[in-house]
């Protein structure tokens, strides 16, 4: 079948609506017709050439849609279900799945980072030329076909874009609360970063009873949302931010400190300003190959720990219908999280508004 996408052909280049052809789910695979697709800022990566991939590509990790057809033998989706795509399938039989880490499975990284399905080909072509998935999922495109495992289905009652969402900033900041740090209610929080992945934190660290929730950005338009969200305190950040972070907190620092944008230079101010015995969590991917320098002599002395979080240590298969059960609750305002929507076309326009740093969460739509 023929479908719009929109294919990055080189990095620096421009997003492209294109019209590809699809093929039909193979064995284990499903077609989703894609309802909704966030703007995150790891497909930016692409563009910029920090994250490596074969090309052309129709990147698109944060997405949701309808289950049109599965392929052979799939058995977690049927046709007419509502699905968020999980852009980590796990096996739920390696190493890493049987202790409880699906997050860091190891059967699928080949594949999909090398753009294609499970058995090493695509099912985006044009004019006979393979083109490329990103993180299995390429959801810049009005259908896709993907894994199984990559379907979550959710409650028909969740709106697809707060679903898409699901797929990637709130289940990376929401888990890195509820999942990484298992925050204890009353710790102060300090949130480095207040875009999708860091207003997704403000939001958990709320949900898990943190007292004080600190917000640290260099938009000063990102302070009112974070405070909309459940931030106690707002901060611009600087070089005296730390000195800041500490007078709020008696001069200790925070208990637990989240860095959510993926810059060395702010990972090291997290670090500094997490208390003595305190967490550095480290949400936000940094490009591939950069360095931070987090000194030894501090955490061994001060005892403080740091850790990473990749995809929130997700369980998808758990965590997505607890989070959109909390968002039908009224427990996680995730609604609020889009602040604006874009038809497909509009793609590029997205980007440049997600890098001008004004908006929380961007969202492409289809009806
Ligand atoms: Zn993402
Ligand atoms: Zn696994």
């Amino acid at each position: 079948m023929k479908v719009r996408a929109a294919v990055l052909y080189e990095a620096g280049r421009a997003f492209q609506i294109e019209t590809l052809d699809l093929a039909p789910p193979r064995a284990g695979e499903v077609l989703v017709k894609v309802a909704a697709a966030g703007v995150c800022h790891s497909d930016y990566h692409l563009v910029t050439g920090a994250t490596k991939h074969p090309m052309p590509v129709v990147p698109g990790h944060e997405g949701a849609g309808i289950v049109e057809a599965a392929g052979e033998g799939v058995t977690r989706v049927k046709t007419g279900d509502h699905v968020a795509l999980n852009w980590a399938p796990n096996c739920g039989e390696c190493f890493y799945c049987l202790r409880d880490r699906p997050s860091l499975c190891t059967t699928f990284i080949g594949p999909v980072w090398q753009g294609t399905m499970m058995d090493g080909t695509t099912r985006f072509s044009k004019e006979g030329d393979p083109v490329y998935h990103f993180s299995a999922l390429a959801c810049f495109a009005e259908r896709v076909v993907v894994p199984e495992e990559c379907c979550v289905p959710l409650d028909k009652a969740v709106p697809f874009d707060v679903a898409a969402l699901i797929g990637c900033a709130v289940t990376t900041g929401v888990g890195s609360v509820l999942n990484t740090a298992r925050l204890a209610p009353g710790s102060s929080v300090a949130v480095f970063g207040a875009g999708g992945v860091g207003l997704s934190i403000i939001m958990g660290a709320k949900l898990a009873g943190a007292g004080q929730i600190i917000a640290i950005d260099t938009n000063e338009s990102k302070s009112d949302l974070a405070l909309e969200f459940g931030a106690t305190n707002v901060l611009i950040n600087s070089p005296d931010v730390v000195k800041d972070i500490q007078r709020l907190t008696g001069g200790r620092g925070a208990d637990y400190v989240f860095e959510a944008i993926g810059l060395p230079a702010v990972q090291e101010q997290c670090l500094e300003a997490a208390r003595p015995g305190g967490t550095v969590v480290l949400a936000g991917l940094s490009p591939m190959g950069s360095d931070t320098n987090l000194p030894g002599s501090i955490i061994t002395r001060q005892e403080k720990t740091v850790t990473g979080s990749y995809y929130g240590t997700a369980n998808t298969a758990r965590d997505f219908p607890l989070y959109a059960d909390l968002y039908l609750q009224g427990k996680l305002d995730l609604g609020r999280l889009i602040s604006r929507s874009y038809t497909l076309e509009q793609i590029n326009e997205a980007y440049a508004d997600m890098l001008s740093g004004e908006i929380a969460r961007g969202v492409i739509v289809w009806e």
